[in-house]
């Protein structure tokens, strides 16, 4: 390790809040698929940010749309119009096929905007009693880190010593939809759920649960609400992951890739009614709809369609999790995934799965453990099929090794 390696870490363990427990690289620049540490050793980025940078590190094409838009004008706040606002709704409603946006930035700030808007949709259109809207979320839930969604969490270490929380939701299993009819009441005004429960290890629903959930929302009046922030824009093999169940979300929530990495870019999208509900003044956000932004959002989604990232995240997805499936290693427990949204999981006994993303970071990949015992695997939805033989490879070497 060279003395600026150190440097880098040492400076940040005195001085840094020790909320995030990194792998020991440094990283300094990045290109496609790619990224280099301040070595100069090249990795293959099988993580690419939580999904923000689908489009691979600094798209030649986004980065020329937000250095030509930085010259120009970044931010105006929403108190005046801006050239680029309308150009987003245009393009992210007919991508997606929704009538109504509402851009913020972070994903959290987006779900939190979600929440916001469909407990007024019931007070307002639904009839709910003010003060009694009542919320489904599912158990093992990821939505972000603000404070009205830690307190819906199950997870304790997201939970702990940050009380008091908001009440008004009630939690449920995950793909369970018995449970979801017995929990809803007159007062329930939306269930939000992710597709696929990313940060908790990539888990898929039982097929069928969400053409069922689907029903039941729309026989009880209770808006659908899909956090697409970590499964939309092509990472599961389709624009939306909602496109594998064959259902229309009321709501859905854009984020993180939204703007390829460049710049925090999420959206709410929803049908007429529930966004319709929201008046002058009643909800904002000073950098939220912002020129740049939206220069940059526009170029993002331009490139996972031009470029063909939605069609190569499935066929790609596939060859990968064939792959995965293919190495016979006893630390495997099991593989799963959909499109390029992938999980290796171990078995207990194989050791933490962090030893073996440090193992892998020596062969050239970067990936990242969840919850103890899983490997996740997501990368830039630009890979092509060498890379991901390459890949297969050092997962190959790798887990058929002890490393408990
Ligand atoms: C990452 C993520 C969020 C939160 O996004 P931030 O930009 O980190 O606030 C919310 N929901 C899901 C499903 C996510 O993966």
């Amino acid at each position: 390790m060279s003395s600026s390696v150190i440097d880098f870490l040492a400076t940040e363990a005195r001085l840094g809040t020790k909320n995030y427990e990194p792998i020991g690289v440094v990283l300094s620049r990045g290109e496609g698929v790619w990224v280099w540490d301040t070595e100069g050793n090249r990795y293959l980025d099988c993580l690419s940010a939580y999904s923000a940078v689908s489009q691979g590190h600094c798209h030649p094409k986004i980065l020329a749309a937000m250095v030509e838009q930085a010259h120009r004008l970044t931010l105006t706040s929403r108190a005046f119009h801006n050239d680029q606002l309308a150009q987003f709704y245009e393009e992210i409603a007919a991508l997606t096929g929704s009538h109504k946006v509402l851009p913020m930035n972070s994903g959290a700030e987006a779900v939190e905007s979600a929440i916001k808007s469909v407990r007024k949709w019931g007070y307002e259109v639904k009839g709910v009693p003010d003060g009694q809207a009542e919320i489904i979320v599912c158990a093992n839930n990821f939505h972000g880190r603000t404070l009205g969604i830690v307190g819906f969490s199950t997870d304790p270490e997201t939970r702990t010593h940050f009380g008091p929380f908001a009440p008004g939701f009630k939690i449920i299993p995950f793909g369970d939809v018995a449970a979801l009819e017995e929990a809803i009441t007159p007062n329930t005004v939306a269930f939000l759920v992710e597709p696929i429960q990313g940060e908790a290890g990539v888990i898929i629903p039982p097929s069928g649960y969400f053409p069922k959930v689907r029903e039941l929302c729309t026989a009880n009046n209770v808006m659908l609400v899909l956090d697409e922030i970590q499964t939309g824009l092509g990472r599961t093999g389709k624009l939306l992951a909602e496109q594998h169940e064959g259902i229309e979300a009321d709501v859905t929530l854009l984020g993180k890739a939204l703007s390829g990495g460049f710049y925090p870019v999420s959206a709410v999208l929803s049908n007429n009614e529930v966004l319709g509900t929201l008046r002058p003044g009643q909800h904002g956000s000073t950098f939220g709809g912002n020129p740049l932004a939206c220069a940059v959002a526009r170029a993002a989604m331009r490139v996972l369609v031009e470029e063909g990232m939605i069609e190569n995240a499935a066929m790609q997805g596939a060859r990968f999790l064939q792959g995965l499936k293919d190495i016979r290693a006893n630390t495997i427990r099991e593989v799963r995934g959909r499109g390029l949204m992938l999980a290796v999981e171990l078995h207990p006994e194989a050791g933490r799965a962090r030893r073996y993303c440090e193992a892998l970071q020596g062969k050239g990949i970067l990936a990242k453990d969840t919850h103890e015992h899983t490997i996740r695997i997501a990368p830039p939805l630009v890979i092509t099929s060498d890379q991901v033989d390459w890949a297969l490879e050092q997962f190959a070497t790798t887990l058929t090794q002890d490393l408990s």
